[in-house]
């Protein structure tokens, strides 16, 4: 079996950098002028709802869904294999892309599709 906990630090800080990206556009949306309570913030990077995603944009909101179902999948063993063909997506690949569920050939396939 592959080991990809550094791939799965990898997606764990990627994450927290889209979180705490929303955090900073709640602040500056809601707070702009007062100061934040203390425990907003920390109450702001566990929530996921739609309007959290909603700050984030479509590429950021894309993004943190496709980490979220990159590391269900290593927790539960998927990880590492295309979702098109089944097979096994090269390590290299993952390194550059580690929230990639397609092999090089399926997500060509996908992005060319009509
Ligand atoms: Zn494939």
């Amino acid at each position: 079996m592959n080991d990809y906990a550094d791939i799965r630090e990898k997606l764990l800080a990627r994450r927290l950098e889209l979180r705490t990206r929303v955090d900073n556009i709640i602040t500056d949306v809601t707070h702009a002028e007062e100061p934040l309570p203390s425990d907003f913030a920390e109450q702001a990077v566990e929530r996921e709802n739609e309007e959290v995603l909603e700050a984030l944009g479509e590429a950021g909101r894309t993004e943190l869904r496709a980490i979220t179902v990159a590391l269900a999948r290593i927790d539960s063993g998927d990880y590492g294999m295309c979702t098109g063909c089944g097979e096994d997506i090269p390590r290299a690949r993952l390194d550059v892309l580690p929230f990639s569920d397609k092999c090089v050939h399926c997500a060509e396939d996908a992005a060319t599709a009509p």
